[in-house]
């Protein structure tokens, strides 16, 4: 079978690998029909993640169909198109223990700390793969990886009907909370420098948009909340300046800030802000068991993968796409491979 891997940093190749032998019990094997890039394919190939181990099979976002099951699997059978999620735990540690495995003290990611998805077959437990329906096109359920990430991020800012929400970032993770938190009935203000990508964000709903090269966001902020402050802030930048703003001067009390982006740069945030406004200061990583969630979400049509989708691709052009999604943010939101 081809997969695609990071034979070393920047060095990417499609190769032949033997296909799974049979699946153990609780096991089953997926023929991945769609896959999305991912920022971090592209951190992986360009030898960014200190995590990654090479040569590794990269992507974490795909949609296919189940090709054979382990005697004890009863939540999918072969031929059902599913979804997968991508995250693995230990079911030990403390976070483990406490319902948090998105961030086990192990955790496995497909395509970062084990091989990925972009390849012909994938052999996995079947508790991580979720079935979706046969007429939703192979390239719309690769994305359900990217609203799981939202749906952590609407859960840990705890966003509500009437809530106002800054998105600090129209990127396809800012783009997926934006549907996320308009269809809890939210009020949506989105930043970027990237016309173009706010443009996408008022298409998919958002209430207001401000391009922070030309417009301050503080102002923009307090217009947009009539001076009371954000209730909820999502970072996915990795700016240090702005989640150092929003902490200043964006939050309203009682206030979420919600960190999807992660430099190592320390960022100067004065306790008093902190304290005085009871503001919640809260990590999102990756997603915990949410996919159950949003296959409803897209069955239920409260999101619409349909203009995330920019660029559809051939395998055999994975290095184009990588190359799209890494260079041209006003042109490519979403870059999605197609394995036939
Ligand atoms: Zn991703
Ligand atoms: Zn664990």
């Amino acid at each position: 079978m081809k997969v695609i891997q990071a034979n070393k940093p920047g060095e990417l190749r499609i190769v032949d690998r033997p296909e799974p032998t049979a699946p153990a019990a609780d096991e089953a094997i997926v023929r991945i029909k769609a896959a999305g890039i991912c920022g971090s394919d592209v951190h992986i190939l360009h030898g960014k993640n200190p995590f990654a181990i090479y040569p590794r099979i990269l992507g974490h976002e795909a949609a296919g169909e189940v090709a054979a099951i382990g005697s004890a699997v009863t939540n999918v059978k072969v031929g059902d198109h599913v979804v997968i999620d991508n995250v693995f735990s230990c079911g030990k540690c403390y976070a483990c223990r406490i319902g948090r495995p998105n961030v086990c003290s192990n955790v496995r990611v497909l395509g970062v700390h084990i091989d990925g998805v972009f390849s012909e077959l994938i052999k996995l437990p079947a508790d991580h793969l979720y079935p979706v329906p046969a007429d939703l096109p192979w390239e719309l359920a690769a994305t359900m990886e990217p609203y799981a990430i939202a749906a952590e991020a609407i859960d840990r800012g705890q966003v509500g009907a009437g809530d106002t929400v800054l998105i600090c970032g129209a990127g396809p993770i800012g783009l997926v909370i934006l549907q996320a938190c308009k269809s809890l009935g939210a009020r949506v203000l989105i930043m970027d420098i990237v016309d173009a990508r706010l443009k996408a964000a008022a298409a998919m709903g958002a209430d207001a948009v401000v391009n922070t090269k030309n417009t301050d966001l503080e102002a923009a902020v307090k217009e947009f909340t009539e001076g009371e402050g954000i209730n909820v802030a999502m970072e996915a930048t990795g700016v240090i300046s702005i989640l150092e703003l929003i902490v200043a001067k964006l939050m309203s009390p009682a206030g979420r800030v919600v960190v999807l982006g992660f430099p190592v740069e320390p960022a100067k945030l004065s306790p008093a802000d902190i304290m005085k406004r009871e503001l919640d200061i809260k990590g999102s990583r990756l997603n915990n068991r949410k996919f159950g969630e949003v296959v409803r979400w897209f069955a239920e049509k409260k999101v619409d993968p349909t203009g995330l989708v920019t660029h559809v691709l051939p395998y055999s052009d994975v290095e184009k796409g990588m190359e799209l999604f890494a260079n041209h943010p006003a042109e490519v939101c979403k870059v999605l491979i197609k394995f036939d």
